[in-house]
């Protein structure tokens, strides 16, 4: 059983290094999902309890390694079939408001900036067609786009 602070917390994942693309779309779906494909086994175990993170792993001999409970053995090779069993193993949908919440690279929440602030860093067409920004506290990357937002919603909906 998951101990009480780990309980409590909005699930997050660790993602074996054979999982980068599904990584990459926990992180769109805005789960905070670590990935890191020079990570060893014992650091994944040790990183899963120490941060309450749920480790996605293909790999047997892991799971036999990992606490029942920090574990979720992704069984499918298509992509989008293993977004779905992370979903179905969280009980949850796709929640449209969290989309894209979090840094792709960096995996950190991003914060909203405000348009004033980032003129010099996005090409002009965007900065006159869009209207509201964010930025990664990391990598300082601005990310935008409510059609972008829509895409990948009507994408996941019409796959999952
Ligand atoms: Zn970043």
């Amino acid at each position: 059983m998951l101990d009480q602070s780990c309980a409590s917390a909005r699930p997050k994942f660790l993602a074996d290094i054979m999982l980068g693309s599904l990584a990459r779309w926990l992180r769109i779906l805005g789960y905070d999902t670590v990935y890191d494909n020079q990570i060893e086994d014992d650091e994944i175990i040790a990183r899963s309890s120490r941060e309450c993170r749920i480790t996605l792993t293909r790999d047997r001999r892991l799971q036999q390694r990992l606490e029942v409970s920090r574990c979720l053995m992704i069984e499918n090779d298509d992509l989008f079939h293993q977004i779905r069993e992370v979903l179905e193993f969280l009980g949850h949908d796709v929640s449209p408001e969290r989309l894209l919440t979090r840094c792709l690279r960096c995996n950190a929440p991003l914060e909203r900036v405000s348009k004033d602030g980032i003129r010099p860093q996005v090409p002009s067409y965007v900065f006159k067609t869009q209207s509201r920004f964010k930025r990664c506290p990391v990598c300082q990357r601005i990310y935008w786009g409510g059609t972008h937002r829509q895409n990948i919603y009507q994408r996941l909906q019409a796959r999952l």
